[in-house]
């Protein structure tokens, strides 16, 4: 299913933003959570969409990171300087994503972003405090998975049966679905596994798309199967200028152009480097 915004996903969990980079409002007992702040432009369309679903922005009492990548951590600095109180929670050592020099780069890509969503940009604060979690820890009824492969520091947030994968298991656009294996083939494949192994009634990924009951299951027997043809695809290839190229000429279609044709190199290297090593 492509995601719709704002929207009820099912019991206390709400899609906002913007659908190609949503974030999710989840309710707890104890509180509001805002879990995937991905580009600096969600928040002012966070802003409105709270209202129109009954909250307000004053009333988050935290904010989850689930991986370390531009497109899934941007809204945090303007989100901390319009409500100061809101906790941030990122994923344990990978604070340094959100310093100063990380923000600043991923700055560059976020207007970027933002500018091809036609959405204004919001500020930079450089100094934050975080907490950390793994996967000991419980936030009001909220869990973590250890989910790497796509990168070192990605998580997989719990809640009500439903599995937030941010990129975990690929990009899952309407048009373009994609592997996203960055960090690693052998743990990005055992990382679907797991999530599978949880039996989620409802897989978010963190672009365009939600699978429920069935779907969920097939979308994560289909991300490995993606996986498993493109890595198959590249074996024997070589990690060069060429064949990156020819890679990135190829992926740089579709929502993929939404990010920096920088961003999408990086991709075509990334994955040519992760199918051909041993
Ligand atoms: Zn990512």
């Amino acid at each position: 299913m492509i995601l719709s915004v704002p929207h009820k996903i099912c019991e206390n969990v709400w899609a906002l933003g913007n659908r190609a980079f949503p974030s999710f409002l989840l309710r707890t007992p104890n509180g509001l959570y805002i879990l995937e702040p991905e580009l600096s432009c969600n928040l002012s369309l966070i802003e409105k969409q709270l209202k129109t679903i009954g909250f307000s922005l004053k009333e988050i009492d935290g904010c989850i990171v689930l991986h370390e990548h531009y497109d899934h951590v941007m809204m945090v600095p303007g989100l901390k300087a319009l409500n100061p109180e809101i906790e941030i929670f990122v994923p344990l050592k990978s604070e340094r994503f959100l310093q100063k020099e990380s923000l600043l780069a991923y700055r560059l890509f976020d207007e970027f972003t933002c500018e091809k969503l036609n959405l204004p940009t919001a500020e930079t604060e450089t100094k934050m405090g975080f907490n950390t979690y793994d996967e000991s820890t419980h936030i009001d009824g909220i869990e973590f998975i250890h989910t790497p492969g796509h990168s070192p520091f990605s998580y997989t947030a719990l809640f009500n049966g439903t599995a937030f994968v941010s990129d975990a298991a690929g990009f899952w656009g309407e048009k373009l679905k994609f592997p996203l294996y960055f960090q690693s083939f052998e743990r990005y494949i055992e990382s679907i596994e797991k999530i599978a192994k949880i039996r989620p009634h409802t897989v978010i990924t963190g672009h365009f798309s939600y699978f429920s009951k069935d779907e969920a299951d097939k979308m994560l027997k289909e991300s490995i199967k993606m996986a498993e043809q493109l890595k198959k695809r590249l074996e024997g290839k070589t990690l060069d200028e060429e064949t990156v190229k020819t890679l990135y000429r190829e992926i740089y279609r579709d929502e993929f152009l939404l990010y920096p044709e920088e961003v999408i190199k990086s991709v075509a290297r990334y994955i040519i480097k992760r199918s051909v090593e041993v």
